[in-house]
């Protein structure tokens, strides 16, 4: 098969690379004749894990090219992938379908008859749809398909995902659309993994139900949490109580300050937006947006209880920024909440994080980066861990401690036992949903 995948982000990037390794010839096209540059220099402009030397591979196979001109992408292929940015709309939280429309727009105008036109960005229901009479507007007299074809890979686990995943859902009207998304996918079908099939509405809903119903099980146990601290209970043991019952399960039970990141903030406010604009308000959804912020003040919150009530003047490590380890990706991560409102409050921050510092650098500008946890801590008032990377998940506790100021320390993602804080030196500490802090 020969594909053309429009954005090379997070998902055109992996998904372009995974579909060459398949043995697919990929031409990926992107707008930002930078990243191009370095695509074709061989550099992946993001961080995800094995991507460059599978990227490498292929492209040395000649399987996977890249370049700025959509025209070059589309000859002869047998699919165009539009995996371009859809984030949310300033104003009302839903989608901004502008990149998408305009992605539509550009193939219809050089697109052959027999195109597999294939939506993997998240749409709300209905885009799909939308797309096709968009399409069909700019180019009356082509024949093509529309197939939607959501994508569930995560940062930081983006191949093993694409690779493996769970379920591959697709979406679409006619048999022969079916049978190029089943040709492109075959590797998949060969090795068992299951694969939906279905109408273009429902593969549109898939999507966001399953980020919805992630981001309620997130926001479910920090809400446990909160009421773990206040009764005495540890939130670690619930998590695991319930987890193991095979109807709930273990995954996405982790408390912790509250969800970021480029999928779930603005599919919620999507998801929610599109109910309230037909009438069948989602109230459960509603109110998860509501309490991921509540979750994120809190954070705040607990760190200024650990330091007096008031962090003016006192130094802070951060340790951690990204929305999750594994990632450099810093949309909407709780760092963006909780940083600031420390600034604000007169706080002096230091960072460490692994890879965030490219992309944290323009949206924390005023903090101080460090390389290292150990120079970020030394001489400060209090540590924060935001975000669980390996990095910080095996500190030397009281080398830490013994480089501080004051021993305090906030593990907002419950990484360390108390008691091992406390041998360390530390003496104040908060987590998430423990007992026994002080
Ligand atoms: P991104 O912002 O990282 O990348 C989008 C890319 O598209 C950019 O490189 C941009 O330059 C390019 N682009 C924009 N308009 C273009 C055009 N007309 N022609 C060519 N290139 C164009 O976005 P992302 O994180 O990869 O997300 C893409 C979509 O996939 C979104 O709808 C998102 O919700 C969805 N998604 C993301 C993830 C994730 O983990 N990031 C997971 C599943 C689904």
């Amino acid at each position: 098969m020969r594909i053309a995948m429009i954005g090379t982000g997070y998902v055109g990037l992996v998904s372009g690379v995974c579909l060459s390794d398949f043995g697919h010839t990929v031409t990926c096209v992107d707008t930002d004749a930078a990243k191009i540059d370095r695509l074709r220099a061989g550099q992946v402009p993001i961080y995800e894990p094995g991507l460059d030397q599978l990227m490498v591979r292929n492209a040395e196979a000649g399987r996977l090219r890249f370049t700025t001109d959509l025209a070059e992408a589309l000859e002869g292929a047998d699919a165009a992938f539009i995996a371009v940015g859809t984030p949310s709309r300033r104003g009302d939280g839903q989608a901004d379908l502008s990149y998408v429309m305009a992605a539509a727009r550009d193939v219809a105008r050089l697109a052959h008859d027999g195109l597999v036109i294939v939506v993997k960005s998240t749409v709300p229901v209905g885009t799909n749809a939308r797309v096709a009479a968009e399409i069909a507007a700019t180019a009356p007299d082509l024949s093509f398909d529309i197939v939607s074809n959501p994508e569930f890979l995560r940062e930081g686990a983006a191949i093993e995902d694409f690779m493996k995943p769970d379920r591959v859902v697709f979406g679409c009207k006619s048999e022969r659309a079916a049978g190029v998304m089943r040709d492109i996918y075959r590797p998949l079908f060969l090795r068992s993994f299951p694969i939906v099939e279905t109408d273009l509405e429902s593969a549109e809903m898939i999507k966001y139900a399953a980020n919805a119903f992630l981001a309620t099980k997130i926001t479910f146990i920090n809400e446990i949490a909160a009421l773990c601290e206040r009764i005495g209970a540890d939130v670690r043991e619930v998590s695991r109580g319930i987890g193991l019952d095979g109807r709930i399960g273990p995954k996405f039970l982790h408390a912790g300050p509250g969800y970021g990141g480029s999928c779930f903030p603005k599919d919620t406010r999507a998801l929610a937006r599109t109910a309230q604009e037909v009438g069948i308000p989602l109230q459960i959804v509603e109110a998860v947006i509501g309490s991921n912020e509540t979750a994120k003040r809190r954070a705040v919150e607990k760190i200024f209880e650990l330091c007096d009530d008031s962090v003016a003047n006192k130094t802070i490590a951060v340790l951690g920024v990204t929305f999750k380890p594994g990632t450099d990706d810093m949309r909407e991560a709780p760092a963006l909440t909780i940083v600031p409102a420390l600034i604000g409050a007169g706080a002096h921050v230091r960072v460490v994080d692994p890879k965030g510092r490219v992309e944290g650098a323009a949206l924390l500008p005023s903090v101080t980066w460090e390389d290292d946890a150990y120079a970020a801590a030394a001489d400060a008032d209090a540590v924060v861990l935001l975000t669980e990377w390996n990095a910080f998940r095996a500190l030397d506790l009281p080398r830490l401690a013994g480089g501080m100021r004051t021993r305090r320390f906030a593990d907002l993602r419950n990484v360390y036992p108390i008691d091992a804080l406390r041998a360390a030196g530390f003496d104040r500490i908060v987590g998430v949903g423990r007992p026994g802090y002080g």
